[in-house]
């Protein structure tokens, strides 16, 4: 599940529906949002979840008290009724299904790099390819980057074709269609669909357009 910022209890720049504790946002209310999408779901509002590092670790776990405090950007579990979370404001948030584990992970373009995704996703055993989200993000009408971010990505791959485009001396970051092609790469099935971009988007958080703001989530439970 892909929220959004709307409804939730947060004010000023985490207005709506914040659901990062990382974030300078009262706890308070950050507790009382996940609360209420929990409510919403039917599920338990004790989410694992990570303090996010931009890098390649995966963790699986049973119980949503494992990872506290732990950093990563992917959880695993095969545990039924632990809702399993990412927080993101523009990196991408990938939810990863398979027959006997769901992973959630969050990517931006250092993690994109540095394989996190093809960490989660050989967490899945063979026989059980998973199907993969990429959730709301920044799209490639909004992701400038520079050329080191594309010479990262070309190095990581080295047999991918360019997803970006030459905008003066940046370029645009086509990086949502970057992580479909690693992911399948790695043997996820990929959902074609094309998420609305955080930036464009008012109903999402962005930081690129807002700076300090909240975080949506992805949140994935079995
Ligand atoms: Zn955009």
């Amino acid at each position: 599940m892909f929220t959004t910022r709307v409804g939730g209890s947060s004010i000023g720049p985490y207005a709506g529906l914040n659901l990062g504790a990382a974030t300078a946002d009262d706890p308070a209310k950050v507790r009382a949002n996940r609360q209420r999408v929990a409510r919403t779901l039917g599920i338990s509002p004790e989410w694992a979840s990570l303090r996010q590092v931009h890098g390649t670790g995966v963790l699986e776990v049973a119980d949503s008290a494992e990872c506290q405090g732990l950093r990563g950007d992917a959880l695993i579990t095969g545990a039924p009724g632990v809702p399993i979370s990412v927080m993101a404001a523009d990196c991408l948030p990938v939810a990863l299904v398979g027959a006997e584990v769901s992973a959630v992970v969050h990517a931006g373009w250092r993690g994109l790099c540095a394989g996190v995704l093809q960490a989660a996703v050989s967490n899945f055993s063979r026989d059980s390819r998973p199907v993969a989200w990429i959730g709301p993000s920044v799209g490639r009408c909004h992701y400038q980057v520079g050329r080191e971010v594309v010479e990262a990505f070309r190095e990581a791959n080295p047999t991918s074709p360019g997803f970006w485009a030459a905008d003066g001396d940046r370029f645009l970051f086509d990086m949502r269609a970057a992580a479909r092609w690693v992911l399948r790469r790695a043997g996820a099935e990929v959902d074609d669909y094309e998420p609305p971009c955080t930036v464009c988007d008012s109903r999402f958080y962005s930081f690129r357009r807002d700076g300090e703001t909240g975080r949506h989530a992805v949140v994935v439970w079995r």
